[in-house]
């Protein structure tokens, strides 16, 4: 199929967010079944994103994301987060001691909680993932999605 000629005006259009919605979705569909022009879309993707998010952006944002992409935030936002999750801990982990200190026979009780610090523990690991994945990737693509 060589019609991939007549996508690429398409490509720069869906970039900039100029393709009526009919365009986008035959662009989008043709996306979905044509691999080259996926990674071409990808490519013009990169460099034009970086120039756009330089030259479009107020210079105010411009400011904010610096603040907010800096070592510094990062540490900070991380550290709240520890925070946040260690008083989380903290308070089920008492409520776990309550029940079980509080006699035997609260048995709904006790399955109430374990779900909860199941629920707990499975958010927690979750968490910790997509704190994973973000690390990994190039911080320029944070701000993308
Ligand atoms: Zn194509």
């Amino acid at each position: 199929m060589n019609n991939c000629e007549s996508y690429k005006g398409l490509l720069v259009g869906l970039l900039d967010g100029e393709l009526t919605p009919e365009e986008t979705v035959r662009i989008n569909e043709h996306l979905a079944r044509c691999a080259a022009c996926r990674s071409e879309y990808e490519q013009l993707r990169e460099t034009t994103g970086k120039l756009a998010s330089m030259s479009f952006k107020e210079p105010e944002d411009a400011v904010l994301d610096q603040v907010w992409r800096s070592p510094y935030s990062r540490f900070a936002r991380n550290a709240s987060l520890v925070m946040i999750i260690a008083g989380y801990a903290s308070l089920i982990a008492y409520g776990v001691y309550e029940v079980l200190t509080s006699g035997k026979e609260e048995l709904p009780a006790k399955i109430a909680m374990a779900a909860i610090v199941l629920g707990f523990v499975i958010l927690l690991c979750q968490l910790i993932r997509e704190r994973i994945k973000t690390y990994k990737t190039d911080p320029y693509k944070e701000i993308e999605r």
